[in-house]
């Protein structure tokens, strides 16, 4: 998962995206970048600056600061899905050198047939030269664009096609003065059109947009694309719209909880949809009577709202977070160490029975060590709440969770297993009925859940996580 940000012709273009940039660090930590495309005497010129790190130390780096003002923006905040994680030539916006100029891309999401892509593209004499899906987009769009000498609308279309996935991207090139959005065919992936001062922008969330104050115009439709130019806005419909699937773990984790879920017709920030995933919960069984609320710290802590209002039973507020320590799904190869430190309970309380809310089990690396922290405080009994289904299929649309370095959970144990290993005397997840009920119907990708994927996926992926998968002996 990550954060991308586009914006035009604002006079105070960088600032505004430095703000929208900020406002989605948790999209991404692991390196940001930025691409600006200057009107030169010349002609376009699009200059960029990307670099391992947070966005709060990457956007304050004199390199980045020195960066020219120009009338178009796009910028990127990785969380690593192709490619090593912390090698810098993994890093977005990606640009391809044509005979016509630089074409430049920043894309969140991952499509599942980039080897099939890359061999196309090998076929055709195009080199790559990272194992980047970002690299194998602008490629095929360069090869498109420049060598076919297709349009750009049907470049995208094909683009669309061939790499069937997930992508909500921004493009921008020193041959058009213009800047382009897109979004995959099903909308897996959320980009949010806005305007400010009467010019266009986009960002993955509504919160980056609210943050700089522009309105809201809607989310990027299935199939489309927008472009961003001195006339204004218009729409084109790339390849044939399906039925939107939007990533139900944006509702359920990724997205900021004051960012607004479109999927559904009237906006709701996920805050509340979380929330009543966590009443959901209480409706499903019926909680201990003298227990107290406790939610996971900031993953957890929706569900426990949610799960407090419907039950009426007091919230403990003794499991603390480190508050420096990183998002440790975001953290994937550098997670044991952080996770030691990173729990602590307040010791004294005389609480004995604990509901112990999170959003979603994954690798469940978390939970364990909030168990043992809470024993040691003295509780004596934890049930532990998950307010959604067990996650039992990897994702191969940009939640990384069919890399290698991944073991799902609940792939490979049964719940009673899951409950012996985090150290908790009863384990329950929400139902999928309680998963519609909370969420609603608004035409999501579940297929982490269900098994059904919307972009079907190549045998040899499933294989290989298959093999990684066997169920552990009881
Ligand atoms: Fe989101 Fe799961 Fe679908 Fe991936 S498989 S896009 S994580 S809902
Ligand atoms: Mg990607």
């Amino acid at each position: 998962m990550c954060g991308v940000v586009g914006i035009f012709g604002h006079q105070n273009s960088k600032e505004l995206l430095y703000a929208a940039g900020l406002a989605l660090q948790h999209r991404g930590q692991d390196a940001c970048g930025i691409s600006v495309l200057s009107r030169e005497n010349r002609g376009l010129r699009i200059r960029t600056e990307k670099h391992l790190g947070a966005p709060t130390n990457v956007l304050v780096r004199p390199e980045v600061q020195a960066l020219p003002r120009g009338h178009a923006y796009l910028m990127h905040l990785r969380w690593p899905t192709q490619g090593e994680a912390r090698s810098a030539e993994n890093l977005q916006p990606v640009w391809t050198p044509t005979t016509r100029g630089l074409i430049v891309l920043v894309a969140n999401g991952d499509t599942p047939y980039i080897a099939e892509q890359t061999a196309f593209l090998n076929s055709r004499q195009v080199r790559l030269y990272t194992p980047n899906d970002g690299e194998c987009l602008t490629a095929a769009l360069a090869y498109h664009i420049v060598q076919k000498r297709r349009s750009v609308l049907e470049s995208i279309g094909r683009l669309m096609h061939y790499s069937r996935g997930a992508f909500a991207a921004g493009l921008m090139m020193e041959f058009e003065d213009a800047l382009y959005g897109f979004c995959d065919p099903y909308g897996i992936r959320p980009l949010i059109l806005g305007q400010v001062d009467g010019c266009y922008c986009f960002a993955s969330e509504t919160i980056a947009l609210e943050k700089i104050g522009a309105t809201i115009i809607g989310m990027v439709n299935p199939g489309e694309v927008i472009k961003l130019n001195d006339a204004g806005l218009q729409h084109f419909q790339a390849v044939e719209a399906q039925p939107r699937k939007f990533c139900l773990i944006e509702a359920i984790y990724f997205s900021r909880p004051d960012s607004l879920c479109l999927a559904e017709s009237d906006p709701v920030a996920f805050e509340l949809l979380r929330q009543q995933a966590g009443a959901q919960l209480a409706a499903e069984l019926a909680p201990w009577e003298d227990a107290y609320v406790q939610g996971v710290p900031r993953s957890g802590h929706s569900a426990a709202v949610g799960f407090q209002n419907a039950t009426h039973l007091p919230m403990a507020n003794i499991l603390l977070a480190d508050p420096k320590a990183p998002r440790t799904f975001l953290e994937a190869k550098r997670t044991a160490l952080i996770l030691d430190g990173k729990f602590s309970a307040i010791r004294g309380s005389r609480i004995r029975y604990i509901e112990l809310t999170d959003d979603s089990l994954i690798e469940g690396r978390n939970l364990g060590h909030c168990t043992s922290a809470l024993r040691q405080a003295g509780v004596e009994k934890i049930r532990v709440r998950i307010a959604s289904p067990p996650y039992l299929w990897p994702c191969f649309y940009g939640v990384d969770t069919g890399g290698e370095h991944k073991t799902l959970m609940a792939a490979t144990m049964t719940t009673e297993q899951i409950c012996r290993t985090i150290g908790a005397d009863e384990l329950q997840f929400l139902s999928p009925a309680g998963v519609q009920k909370a969420y609603g119907n608004g035409g999501w990708c579940d297929a982490c859940f269900s098994g059904n994927y919307p972009v079907p996926i190549p045998a040899h992926l499933m294989a290989a996580f298959r093999a990684r998968h066997q169920p552990q002996p009881q």
